[in-house]
């Protein structure tokens, strides 16, 4: 192995150490943001006997496994879910990391990494809880600010691109929202829609939306098969459809418009604007 080589894997161990340690921190966001609870004061503790959590328990990943998903102290079980969002958070950033070539373009990659965390907070809090917090919207419509600032000649997107992107989804979706008097699609899937598609640009909000339509009629099929109930949340379908647009919202977008011949008529509606 060379050099090279060695020092690629040790940058790409540490992404995932990261990655890990950030996911714990997102599994506080997803249980404390819907109680308003402070989100750094307050050990974190066990949720059947509230015995604080010892600081060796809080290794990410590796003290669920070696506590085989048991706290020390009463033995009740531990959800999985904690580890899974560890998990989930350090896989993502290494995929990430790989894909916009994190060693060139830094920048880019840390960006869509904080996107990505926001999007599986908003995903776990929106299954659980049927909210979107305001302060993940903001924070996931101020990440396009340093994009749009540092990262344009990489994303090729214009200013022009990201505010259309900001009202292109959200406008049907808030008049959805209205006439269905928020049954159909809450105002935070309007929010989500607008910070994301601030961020992704005009294209990417379409490719956004279009993947939460595709992925959110199958999940709802899926839950009324097999619970009887019509009504779930967007949300979590809404944030695969922003993380994948984020990674692949241009090739799946020219694929898309060149498939059903939307391309020229685009073309043609942007010179007008
Ligand atoms: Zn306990």
């Amino acid at each position: 192995m060379n050099q090279l080589t060695a020092s690629y894997i040790i940058i790409y161990v540490f992404v995932f150490l990261f990655g890990a340690c950030i996911g714990s921190f997102l599994n506080v966001c997803i249980y404390r943001l819907p109680n308003n609870e402070s989100l750094i004061k307050r050990n974190s503790h066990c949720m059947t006997c509230g015995e604080p959590i010892k600081r060796r328990d809080l290794i990410p990943i590796i003290s669920w496994c070696l506590l085989k998903g048991k706290c020390r102290n009463c033995g009740a079980r531990i959800s999985p879910r904690y580890t899974i969002v560890e998990l989930l958070n350090a896989v993502l950033y290494v995929w990430i990391f790989y894909h916009f070539d994190g060693i060139m373009r830094p920048l880019q990659a840390t960006l869509v990494s904080l996107l990505f965390s926001a999007l599986i907070v908003v995903f776990f809090m929106d299954w659980d809880t049927q909210l979107i917090n305001t302060y993940v919207v903001i924070f996931i419509g101020l990440l396009a600010i340093p994009e749009y600032v540092l990262c344009k000649d990489y994303t090729g997107l214009t200013l022009k691109s990201h505010i259309i992107g900001f009202f292109i989804v959200s406008v049907p979706l808030l008049l959805i929202c209205l006439i269905s008097h928020e049954k159909a699609m809450g105002m935070g899937d309007v929010y989500l829609m607008a910070a994301a598609g601030l961020f992704l640009g005009m294209q990417g909000a379409l490719v956004a939306l279009l993947i939460a339509l595709i992925t959110g009629s199958i999940g709802g099929l899926i839950q009324k098969h097999s619970n009887g109930d019509s009504v779930f949340a967007f949300g979590p379908y809404l944030s695969i459809g922003i993380a994948i647009s984020a990674l692949y919202g241009n090739q799946i977008g020219e694929w898309y418009m060149n498939f059903t011949g939307l391309n020229e008529i685009m073309n043609e509606a942007l010179l007008i604007i």
